[in-house]
């Protein structure tokens, strides 16, 4: 399999540590508001890799941490606890705020067929863990105490920025605008591993330390988590884009200095959903969730299509026009799917021809869309028999996960009736007879469904 390794920057064949066995971890949400849908793309994205991964025979662990501590509102060592800023917004506790929100989180990862990793632990439940690597980093000298918090030493590193391509101007977090200098850093760069007299005055959550009653810093939860239950040499870690820098910058210095040797092989990063007026983030006022989606009437899984059709490693704008487009396409294709006759027996020649088609895409990248296209070719393909056809598509749909073979009973009929009343609406038009046109439109109205004419001809919208 062909991997894009944000560490070499380049695509790689992908070698495991251990012989058919895949150890992965991905930085898993902040609890402290809903998951955004730019969120949710992250995840679909690392479904995709544990599910084409298993596709291609390997045996795959996958870790996940909830962060409900440490988390700041500032990429520096600034700002407050993002967690901090929810209890305050909601009057709840920490916990509180966590219990929910983790909750939240799985419903819309859920929805849009997301599997859980086999490992879910929330970055509270692991402070053992943060004390005793800390302690070893400060043993080792590459931690420092200072001002009563613990920093890492960034300049006891050959390579501090080796998942950045080196731009170190750039990184660095303490030159960047609007970054308040810390003076308990040695460098500004340095990270916090542990908080204890921090400027975040009525901190809730409070563990004991042997550097006085504090709290972890993000970067140590992930690389903490990672160590305790995949070991200590890593195959995949993932995010998103955003976290290449400074999270997983320093995640790679604290392990390996922790570790003694070299900790992942290869870094996936997952470019972001942005919406019209530019990224999506969650403290930006308004966030649009998967269930968001729903209760406007749109499945869950056109979502989960329209992600599938663009390649992880690119941005993608969110619109609902562009929503409409993958609901109706994504209908069309069950419809079809629907209509398969299962007549025949496996054809293995058949068989083997389109998923060595579905491999070579899957293992290439993980290109996606163009599995889309083989599915159109098999369903054209008369030379297939219903039952070779299906099984293909069941078996696709284990890295999909469209529930293409789901058929909706009432779906079927009321796709047909609604494009029969387009149909007759169009000849309306082409009559001239414009009431009857508004008519139709208006009875489908009344139905719940909305029609757009747009120049690729009239499309349509379920909106109740
Ligand atoms: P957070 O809950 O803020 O820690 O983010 C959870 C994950 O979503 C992280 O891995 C981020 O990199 C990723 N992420 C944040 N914003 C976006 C976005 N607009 N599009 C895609 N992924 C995102
Ligand atoms: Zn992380």
């Amino acid at each position: 399999m062909q991997i894009y390794n944000t560490l070499t920057r380049k695509k790689e064949e992908f070698i495991e540590n251990e012989k058919g066995k895949v150890k992965m971890y991905t930085c898993g949400p902040t609890v402290y508001h809903y998951a955004h849908i730019g969120n949710i793309r992250n995840y679909i994205g690392h479904d995709i890799l544990d599910k084409t991964l298993r596709y291609l025979g390997y045996d795959v662990t996958r870790a996940m941490n909830i962060t409900d501590v440490g988390h700041l509102t500032s990429d520096s060592d600034s700002g407050e606890d993002k967690m901090e800023v929810a209890r305050k917004r909601e009057n709840k506790s920490s916990m509180e705020i966590a219990d929910f929100y983790t909750k939240a989180f799985f419903d819309d990862f859920d929805k849009v067929n997301c599997k859980r990793p086999e490992i879910i632990s929330p970055a509270t439940s692991n402070i053992d863990m943060y004390i005793k690597m800390i302690e070893k980093l400060l043993k080792d000298g590459y931690a420092y105490v200072s001002g009563g918090n613990v920093y890492f030493d960034i300049s006891k590193l050959k390579d501090y920025y080796v998942l950045t391509n080196h731009k170190e101007d750039k990184m660095v977090v303490g030159a960047r605008e609007g970054v308040e200098e810390d003076n308990s850093k040695r460098n500004q760069a340095d990270f916090a591993l542990w908080f204890t007299t921090s400027k975040f005055e009525g901190h809730e959550l409070l563990w004991d330390s042997p550097w006085g009653k504090g709290y972890p810093g993000w970067h140590i939860e992930c690389s903490g988590i990672s160590i305790k239950y995949l070991g200590e040499y890593l195959d995949i870690h993932g995010g998103g884009v955003d976290n290449i820098f400074p999270h997983h910058t320093n995640e790679i210095a604290q392990s390996e200095s922790y570790l003694g040797h070299k900790w992942c092989n290869y870094w996936f990063h997952n470019e972001h959903l942005l919406d019209e007026s530019g990224k999506m983030s969650k403290s930006n006022g308004t966030i649009l969730t998967v269930s968001e989606l729903e209760k406007r009437g749109y499945d869950p899984l056109a979502f989960r299509f329209m992600c599938l059709n663009s390649h992880y490693r690119r941005q993608l704008v969110f619109s609902f026009d562009a929503l409409d487009q993958a609901a109706n396409t994504l209908n069309k294709l069950k419809n079809k799917i629907a209509d398969i006759i299962d007549d025949g027996n496996i054809n293995q020649e058949k068989y083997d021809l389109y998923n060595n088609r579905f491999i070579d895409e899957i293992s290439n990248d993980l290109n996606i869309s163009n599995t889309i296209t083989i599915i159109y070719d098999l369903l054209k393909d008369s030379n297939v028999n219903g039952h070779t056809k299906l099984k293909l598509i069941n078996d696709f749909d284990k890295v999909l996960s469209l529930e293409l073979t789901n058929k909706n009973e009432n779906n079927s009929e009321l796709t047909e009736y609604i494009l029969s009343k387009i149909e007759e609406r169009n000849e309306a038009k082409k009559n001239k007879d414009y009431n009857l046109a508004d008519q139709i439109r208006n009875e489908l109205l009344d139905k719940g469904i909305e029609l757009m004419d747009t120049r690729d001809g009239t499309k349509y919208k379920i909106i109740k």
